[in-house]
């Protein structure tokens, strides 16, 4: 793990860029959340980066951030985001444990969700597979009209949510966030749902997300380092 001085330092370096990316967009800074992804990290560096003022992090699997948590002790103004698939034999504890679920990619668990956490509804983003890779999760881009429809009594739809394709660099993942961000607009206006959220952009190419419309971008390795395990 890093240093928290190290931590510290990285993540300030990680704003100024998100900063600058707005900017260069003509959009606020303040309208693009930072979580952090911290798969990996242990608690320590979730402490560090929690001290030098993130509060969002994004773990992958739930019993993972479920220990994180206890771990960290009482960080009430600290939030969990789930960005890694949702297995339905654990959506009780992920309803309990995130303030949003970043991938949910079908009806039976947006209505396990609903079950788990009725009131209010669960703030949830829907993941879109754009790639069509049989490697990830999410639903195809043509199936997104379906799942809202179909989720959008039962839990809160915010937005989408996207990992592209893997390319040589940061450029390459532009025309995936600009088809992210159109097939948004399109199920905005049919649905008319707002879906404000946009989370895509990683360590690798969250500028370039920025610059497409990206609401949310959620960085790992430029905060914390290579992964640990
Ligand atoms: C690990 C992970 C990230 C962060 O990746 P980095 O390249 O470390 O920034 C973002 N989103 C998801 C879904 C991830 O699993």
């Amino acid at each position: 793990m890093l240093t928290a001085d190290e931590i510290r330092a990285r993540l300030r370096a990680v704003r100024d860029r998100i900063d600058a990316a707005a900017r260069r967009a003509g959009r606020a800074p303040e309208s693009i959340r930072l979580v952090l992804a911290s798969k990996t990290q242990p608690p320590e560096a979730i402490r560090a980066a929690y001290d030098a003022g993130a509060r969002e992090f994004g773990e992958n699997y739930v019993q993972e951030a479920v220990a994180k948590r206890d771990a960290l002790g009482n960080l009430a103004d600290l939030r969990w985001h789930l960005i890694g698939h949702l297995q339905s034999n654990k959506v009780k504890l992920a309803a309990a444990a995130f303030a949003m679920i970043q991938t949910l990619d079908s009806e039976t668990l947006a209505a396990a969700l609903a079950r788990a956490h009725k009131v209010p509804p669960l703030p949830v983003l829907i993941e879109i597979n754009l790639g069509g890779e049989a490697s990830k999760h999410g639903v195809a881009p043509e199936a997104a009209t379906r799942l809202i429809d179909a989720a959008r009594s039962l839990v809160d739809v915010r937005g989408l949510m996207a990992i592209p394709p893997p390319g040589e660099t940061a450029e390459d993942s532009r025309r995936w966030f600009v088809g992210l961000r159109e097939l948004r607009d399109r199920l905005a206006r049919a649905s008319g749902l707002a879906l404000s959220d946009l989370s895509m952009g990683m360590t690798d190419d969250f500028e370039v997300a920025i610059e497409e419309g990206a609401t949310i971008v959620r960085v790992g390795r430029a905060v914390f380092g290579e992964r640990l395990r």
